[in-house]
């Protein structure tokens, strides 16, 4: 098996509403993405798939993140849902899994981790 590492990264404001602690106050980050995607079988290239495609879609995904207060965004403030690093994960492998399937049948995304500082991160995967 062949696996891919692709990363990421992006500034934003965010308040973590209900922690009981200094993160519910409006604060930011530089956080910085890390999509794995695997697959069994190279081009003629001898690639599993082109990093440029994958960083592609991660763009496509998380350009609107950029200099953003997080909570304004679809899926996060307004539905409920705190934009953790955790959340955040979770919602760029449920938008990029399918992407990444467009791109190449045989290759699959494997997990998504969103680090919030060089030293935490959180990660997303399913059984695949
Ligand atoms: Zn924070």
């Amino acid at each position: 098996m062949f696996e891919l590492t692709v990363k990421s990264k992006f500034s934003a404001a965010h308040v973590l509403c209900g922690y009981p602690g200094d993160c519910a106050r409006l604060h930011g980050h530089t956080w910085t993405i890390e999509v794995k995607v695997f697959g069994n079988k190279l081009d003629e290239l001898g690639m599993l798939v082109d990093f440029k495609d994958i960083k592609r879609q991660l763009a496509s995904i998380v350009d609107q993140f950029d200099h953003s207060f997080l909570n304004d965004l679809p899926g996060f403030g307004e539905d409920g849902v705190n934009p953790t690093a955790e959340n955040i994960s979770y919602y760029i492998y449920k938008a990029l899994a399918q992407r990444v399937a467009n791109i190449e049948a045989d290759v699959k995304l494997k997990e998504v981790s969103v680090w919030e500082s060089p030293d935490a991160y959180a990660t997303y995967r399913e059984d695949t």
